[in-house]
């Protein structure tokens, strides 16, 4: 399911995980798979992708909000 990208936050190990509105978190070096995207390294372009719509594969199958 298409979410949109609310914001963006570092998890513990520091990785960039978007935050989507509908209530989860994405790794974005996740998509695609194990390649870090360089914009999500600056401030500006991880702002670039706020409003954006990520997949969500977490909807699709219906599990619970990571906040
Ligand atoms: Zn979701």
């Amino acid at each position: 399911m298409k979410q949109k990208v609310h914001d963006f936050e570092l998890d513990d190990e520091g990785h960039w995980m978007a935050k989507l509105s509908c209530g989860h978190y994405q790794h974005v070096r996740h998509d695609p798979p194990l390649r870090v995207r360089e914009w999500v390294l600056t401030s500006e372009g991880r702002l670039s992708r706020v409003g954006q719509e990520l997949n969500c594969i977490k909807c699709d199958n219906d599990q619970p909000r990571d906040f």
